[in-house]
């Protein structure tokens, strides 16, 4: 199968061979030619599978098209709706890098940024429109966005949508645009709230699905390293002498424990910085460039921050710790391994992240390998521990020590529906 089988008009072609892609991923084989036919689309794929061309390149197609044999009025005919800031501008990038010998614009706009470009944006006329959902409702209550014309609409990640509280500014968008219209709806997991919002938006959709949702890549090489929550600061070090990681997203849990890993990695010499909500957006672009650019070795990143963090020959993702959702490993260790590119995934794991540790096993269906020989083993049970380091309580699946009294919450464990395998 190549991009030529797939029809796609020439301009387009053009494109994609200066991006080098010599033939289409899984997910585009399936979805371009049903695009293409103006059918609705229901799609299960995560990050990494080549999905954003999959809707990207029918839009570009059939927006040239239109625009060659009905010259419609001017305005918005296609909307692209993403949960992330990151993921947008990353969706903004492919379509400057398909579309640059089509006479079609974009824009991207997000939120936490002043809205005084975006609108002059807006005012220049854009044909494609690729939005986070809480500016968008800003920028269309003001009349800056206007979506009459609007002709293809996509949803993007819509389960990240759901989880990061988006989902209702979704729905008010939604009820906001035309109802003739073809309508691409992507999700890596399907919850039953996002079943039942696909089922409402979709008409007759296709569905396709790559990699199940809760498999992750078998060019992904993944192991667990177990290791007392006070060391894994230490065995960080150790690994990062290896010279061959040469660039590293280090997932923590919060955006404080990013920028204490982040400060104690630049302390010991290893250049690190940190991407997370409570830097400026300025400063997350800043992170990822240098990042990119390979100025930067080390990336340390918040799960929300990491979305749609897109970096070519990515080799190496650590979990400094386990996320406590299972799906989020998933979409982690994604980050490596893109579109078919080898990666390894290291994992550490202290003794209360060993039922996350289980819960993931469960998910994605096999047990990763363990690496027992490093200089920083967990101790086993029953053994005394090197320092007993006065803890706060801790509550975990609804117990607490303390009776819940001063007692810190760390993440919840949250209850999510998992498809049957
Ligand atoms: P996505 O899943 O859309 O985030 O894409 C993941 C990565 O795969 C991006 O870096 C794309 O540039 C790359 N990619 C997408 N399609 C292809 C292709 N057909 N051949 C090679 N790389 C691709």
């Amino acid at each position: 199968m190549t991009f030529e089988n797939l029809n796609l008009i020439e301009p387009l072609l053009r494109a994609l061979k200066t991006e080098g892609y010599s033939k289409p991923t899984p997910i585009q084989a399936q979805a371009i030619p049903v695009l293409l036919e103006r059918k609705d689309l229901l799609g299960c794929a995560q990050t990494g599978t080549g999905k954003t061309a999959a809707f990207a390149l029918p839009i570009l197609h059939l927006l040239h098209q239109d625009e060659l044999f009905v010259k419609g009025p001017v305005g918005i005919k296609a909307l692209i709706l993403t949960p992330t800031r990151e993921l947008a501008i990353q969706i903004g990038d492919s379509f400057t890098a398909y579309g640059k010998h089509l006479r079609l614009s974009h824009t991207v706009i997000f939120g936490g940024v002043s809205q005084h470009t975006q609108v002059k944006a807006l005012r220049d006329g854009v044909d494609i429109l690729i939005a986070t959902p809480g500016r968008l409702l800003d920028l269309m209550d003001q009349r800056h966005v206007k979506l009459q014309h609007l002709k293809m609409l996509v949803l993007d990640e819509a389960d990240r949508m759901l989880d990061m509280g988006f989902i209702h500014d979704v729905k008010k968008v939604i009820a906001r645009v035309p109802a003739k219209r073809q309508t691409i709806f992507f999700s890596a997991t399907m919850p039953p709230e996002i079943a039942s919002l696909a089922n409402t938006i979709l008409s007759n959709p296709v569905k396709v699905e790559v990699t199940p949702v809760s498999s992750t890549a078998n060019t992904i090489q993944q192991s667990v390293y177990f290791v007392e929550k006070n060391n894994k600061r230490k065995l960080l070090h150790h690994l990062l002498q290896d010279r061959s990681i040469a660039t590293a997203l280090v997932f923590t849990r919060t955006k404080h424990g990013a920028d204490r890993v982040t400060r104690q990695l630049n302390d010991a010499g290893i250049r690190a910085e940190a991407i997370h909500g409570n830097k400026s957006q300025g400063a997350r672009q800043r992170a990822l460039s240098n990042f990119k650019s390979r100025k930067t070795r080390v990336l340390v990143a918040t799960d929300i921050a990491a979305r749609g963090i897109d970096v070519e020959e990515l080799t190496h993702v650590i979990n400094f710790e386990l996320p406590n959702v299972p799906e989020t490993y998933v979409h982690r260790i994604g980050r490596t391994g893109r579109a078919g590119a080898s990666g390894i995934s290291i994992s550490f794991c202290d003794e209360e992240e060993k039922e996350f540790l289980d819960d993931i096993q469960k998910v994605i269906g096999k047990k990763i390998p363990v690496v027992a020989d490093h200089p920083y083993p967990l101790l086993h049970a029953g053994m005394p521990k090197p320092v007993q380091q006065p803890r706060a309580a801790t509550q975990r699946h609804g117990h607490t020590q303390n009776n819940g009294k001063n007692a810190q919450t760390p993440a919840k464990k949250k209850k999510k529906w998992y498809p049957k395998r």
